[in-house]
């Protein structure tokens, strides 16, 4: 299946896309599953969407047809409903300096510090959740804390709708950048 915008067609071909029938008499409620696809590889990702309901003596009949496409092109094609990064947390505790209070722990929202009360010891059990908000920076009365982002180093969350594995949606978006970045070489050339 070659993407729609690629297709030499003006709007739908069997090159570019896959017709689903839907034909449901009521009563009854109509479900995402019910759509028949001319292609067992390309079917709803979810079988259990209610689509409508129909009463006694209502029926539909339809086809839909699925395109393939990119997120660029038109918001439906997004496989992600979140995606962002942030700079690698780096935070260093001058050992010297500080006094073990235990303040930073109690301070942090976050649970990035646990207080070892017996061996009178601060340590980081859970770096990544820092937000790098410098709470326990300020709470700090030995200023003993650094809070910094690694250079170099993100933290890059992705979260799909469930159509594609984030691992293949940035596989995918990495193929499509190197994609682009090829047709920039060749056009210098
Ligand atoms: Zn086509």
């Amino acid at each position: 299946m070659v993407l729609a915008s690629e297709c030499d067609c003006e709007g739908n071909c069997p090159r570019c896309s896959v017709s689903l029938l839907l034909k449901e008499k009521g009563p009854k409620t109509v479900y995402s599953g019910d759509l028949k696809s001319q292609d067992p590889e390309v079917v709803p990702y979810n079988d259990t969407i209610p689509l409508m309901k129909l009463k006694e003596g209502e029926e539909v009949e339809l086809i839909a047809i699925a395109q393939l496409g990119k997120g660029l092109e038109h918001a439906k094609w997004q496989p992600t409903t979140a995606c962002a990064y942030k700079y690698y947390p780096q935070i260093t505790i001058d050992t010297e300096k500080c006094e073990a209070c235990g303040l930073c722990a109690s301070e942090c929202p976050r649970g990035v510090y646990e207080f070892d009360e017996k061996k009178n010891l601060i340590k980081v059990v859970d770096l990544e959740n820092c937000s790098m908000c410098k709470t326990c920076v300020r709470g700090c009365t030995t200023d003993s804390i650094t809070v910094e982002g690694e250079e170099g180093k993100y933290i890059f969350r992705i979260e799909t709708d469930g159509s594609l594995p984030p691992e293949e949606v940035l596989k995918r978006a990495c193929d499509i950048l190197s994609d682009k970045s090829n047709e920039i070489i060749e056009f210098f050339k």
